[in-house]
């Protein structure tokens, strides 16, 4: 049906929109109703027109509707400033300072709200740094002139996000062709790809996301630059990238936005310990490890069970993590705990300055670590203290993603490897009642996986970690 529409409005409209003449899609020729609109939403598009003002769904909302999808989440565009929006919405608070834009809180459900951008031409708008501001690169470090919808459309980032509904009159309006491209599946940037590129690097994380996401393939101009403009990628903000890590990582997708963001050199900004690991292979479990733990999540998300970032950040890290151990040893006899928390700090500082983990998971991750080596120590009441621990299923999770890994290279596969017949000891562990746990752990065996140190170390001093580092 919709792509009939296309052939009518095409029809209509032989040559290419401009942002002044939209192609106008007529309620008929357009699948978008308000029924595929959250109430909310529609409540903050009517609210807007009765104040007088220009409101639109945009972006995702009409893309994915268009696409028979169930839109993520509603933005909406308006020439009203923010403080107009915030004037008409008790439930408003206004965020952001690179992109000013007023957030409309419905428990929730937050519907964005934008006003309209304008073009950073003016020489006036330039010299007003609260509005307008550009790096050396090019990049936009605020974008807040406000224009018409005609040049927000221009602002926007791909043709298949510049399409505006409007509740009231139904149509929808398509300055850049987008909604040929949405039917054509192509993900093409508006404007000189490079350009756009350069005022915001992040555009070449969205081309790949929406790619994987919509099942599209990214236009050969908009493909082009991405690999040589990956290094601007350096200027983005490490809380900027924790936001675009839990877009491509956590929405099912992760596998492929993987592959193709170490295609592009992107993923290198998000973990420059790992990509070098990568690149030089010197971890042989490195690379299948990290896939392994991103399928599952992938599952995860998929199925509708519970994710946590945390849990794939430990994979991420877990082996450059085993390097750095292993280097602090060699270079200092260190207790296996001193050099455990050394490495820690001295990774997790690192990798903040591409991502910034927020510390709730920094701390996660750090247990779902320790616990690795208290699964192993079973003897006495460790094993029933381990299985009291609050992360103790994460680590357990863990435990059998490694042994999994570890064992895939196991040629022999009559006779499990130590982590396996470990992970099984756990899953038999817990399902057993307590007598025969007690049995489990009276028979345990010190085997090579936990063994006991007959001479004790020299205690050398402690490695300084910080709090905030762990
Ligand atoms: P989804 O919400 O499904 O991830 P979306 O297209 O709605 O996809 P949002 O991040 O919600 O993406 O942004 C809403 C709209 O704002 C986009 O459709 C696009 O028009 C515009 N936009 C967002 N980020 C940028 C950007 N970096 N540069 C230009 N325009 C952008
Ligand atoms: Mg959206």
């Amino acid at each position: 049906m919709c792509k009939k529409v296309l052939g009518k409005a095409r029809k209509t409209k032989p040559t290419l929109p401009s942002f002044e003449q939209p192609i106008i899609l007529s309620r008929d020729q357009h699948p978008v109703s308000r029924k595929h609109i959250s109430h909310n939403a529609l409540k903050v598009l009517y609210r807007l027109n009765k104040g007088g003002y220009d409101a639109y769904l945009v972006g995702g909302g009409v893309r994915d509707i268009l696409l028979g999808l169930e839109p993520k989440d509603f933005d909406i565009a308006t020439n009203a400033t923010p403080e107009q929006i915030k004037a008409l919405f008790r439930n408003c608070r206004l965020i952001g300072r690179r992109f000013r834009l007023a957030h409309i809180v419905f428990g929730r459900e937050i519907i964005e709200v934008a006003t309209f951008r304008g073009h950073h031409d003016n020489d006036e708008d330039k010299n007003c740094q609260k509005t307008s501001k550009q790096n050396e690169d090019g990049m936009l470090l605020r974008d807040n002139i406000y224009g018409s919808i005609e040049e927000d459309a221009e602002r926007r980032d791909f043709t298949i996000n510049a399409l505006y509904y409007s509740a009231k009159d139904f149509k929808v309006y398509d300055f850049a062709n987008g909604v040929a491209d949405v039917y054509a599946k192509q993900i093409r940037l508006i404007g000189d790809p490079e350009t756009r590129y350069r005022e915001d690097p992040v555009r070449m994380l969205r081309a790949i996301r929406f790619a994987t996401k919509l099942d599209m393939t990214i236009h050969a101009d908009t493909e082009a630059p991405i690999k040589s403009l990956a290094p601007l990628m350096a200027n983005i903000p490490p809380a900027r990238l924790f936001e675009e890590f839990l877009k491509l990582f956590m929405s099912g997708k992760a596998v492929e936005n993987y592959h193709m963001l170490r295609d592009y050199s992107l993923f290198q900004y998000f973990f420059p310990a790992v990509d070098q690991q990568l690149d030089q292979k010197t971890q042989v479990y490195l690379a299948d490890f990290i896939l392994l733990a991103m399928k599952n999540t992938d599952h995860r998300v998929n199925n509708d069970q519970r994710v946590t970032p945390a849990f794939l950040f430990a994979a991420m890290l877990w082996y450059p993590m085993q390097e750095q151990i292993q280097r602090l040893n060699s270079e200092t006899q260190l207790t296996p705990q001193d050099a455990f928390f050394g490495a820690l700090s001295e990774i997790m500082s690192e990798q903040q300055r591409s991502i910034a983990i927020p510390k709730r998971f920094q701390a996660v991750m750090k247990d779902i670590w320790i616990l690795q080596e208290k699964l192993v120590r079973r003897d006495g009441k460790r094993a029933f203290k381990a299985l009291e621990h609050p992360k103790f299923r994460a680590g357990y999770d863990f435990l059998l993603l490694r042994a999994e890994i570890e064992s895939a290279s196991n040629t022999n596969n009559e006779q499990p490897s130590e982590l396996q017949e470990l992970a099984k000891w756990w899953g038999d562990f817990q399902e057993s009642n307590t007598d025969t746990q007690q049995v489990m752990v009276k028979s345990i065996v010190q085997t090579k996986s936990s063994p006991r140190r007959t001479t004790r170390k020299r205690r050398k001093p402690r490695v300084k970690t910080s709090s905030s580092e762990v």
